[in-house]
């Protein structure tokens, strides 16, 4: 399917690994221009250098960057305008959930917690705006089905999440017309955090499929499977396309199934 990306300009915050790299790729081979950030700028490079041997290095930009460093990710904005003119795309997607019970949550973590989620939308939304309003662009923010759904040992980042989902309502108004503003609830999709859980599983016998198979299992996923961050990816790029053009202050939950609100 043509989104319409062709010669667009797409940003993605936390575009070095997971549902951020696979939207990265995807966006890329829709013929669109991709600026990604990261912290850490080795694994950005190392990233770079394999994006590059499939595509022009022209439509590839990178920076390594917080996404909760304000001047930072306004000099990103900056790079973007100077390199490209314009953005038709932010995808906010930087970050990673916390597990933890209110019994376990020092008022540090609370605090942390709020500031990752919301201020990885925010600094970007901010630094970002004037090219979008100019591009009549969108932003597509991914978010956690934990916002509507959420988990006691998750307490605060499904609490943080669903702060997020309020926020960016509120922003859909206020950007209308101009600038489409809608979000991603995923559900348990293969990527960093889960890999990272796996390295880390009790029992190290365990291999890849039986592990996850176990996790979709307990967790009562209707389509019984984790999600990949290629099907993320396509959600998201829908949302950002012209084919949502009618579509703001809206959320897709991309959970298979997982979702049991109505
Ligand atoms: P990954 O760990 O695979 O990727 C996270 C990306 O974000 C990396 O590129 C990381 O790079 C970057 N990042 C993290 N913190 C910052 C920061 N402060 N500033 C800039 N970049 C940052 O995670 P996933 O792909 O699994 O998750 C992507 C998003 O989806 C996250 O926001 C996560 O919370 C959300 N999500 C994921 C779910 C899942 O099941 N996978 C479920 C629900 C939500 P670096 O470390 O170098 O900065």
């Amino acid at each position: 399917m043509d989104y319409g990306y062709q010669g667009k300009v797409a940003v993605i915050t936390g575009g070095s690994s997971g549902i951020g790299l696979a939207t990265v790729r995807f966006l890329l081979e829709q013929g669109a221009k991709v600026a990604f950030c990261a912290r850490n700028e080795g694994r950005l490079d190392d990233v770079r250098r394999v994006l590059a041997r499939d595509h022009d290095d022209d439509r590839i930009l990178t920076q390594a960057l917080s996404v909760l460093d304000p001047e930072a990710v306004g000099a990103f904005a900056d790079a973007v305008r100077d390199r490209w003119g314009s953005c038709d795309l932010l995808v906010n997607n930087a970050g990673q959930g916390r597990v933890s019970t209110f019994a376990d949550t020092t008022d540090a973590d609370w605090r942390e917690e709020y500031e990752l989620k919301l201020f990885s939308q925010i600094h970007p939304i901010r630094a970002f705006l004037p090219l979008l309003r100019e591009s009549h662009g969108s932003i597509v923010a991914v978010n956690s089905l934990l916002a509507y759904q959420p988990e006691p040992h998750m307490v605060c980042t499904s609490s943080a999440r669903a702060g997020v989902q309020n926020m960016l309502k509120s922003l859909s108004l206020e950007l209308a017309p101009e600038v489409r503003v809608n979000s991603v609830l995923l559900g348990l999709i293969e990527s960093g955090q889960w890999t990272r859980r796996f390295a880390e599983r009790e029992d190290q016998s365990q291999s890849r499929a039986e592990w996850y198979g176990n996790l979709a299992a307990k967790k009562g996923i209707p389509l019984g499977r984790l999600g990949d961050p290629t099907e993320a990816a396509a959600a998201i790029a829908f949302l950002g396309s012209r084919a949502a053009s009618y579509i703001t202050g809206a959320q897709l939950d991309v959970s298979g199934g997982l979702a049991r609100h109505i």
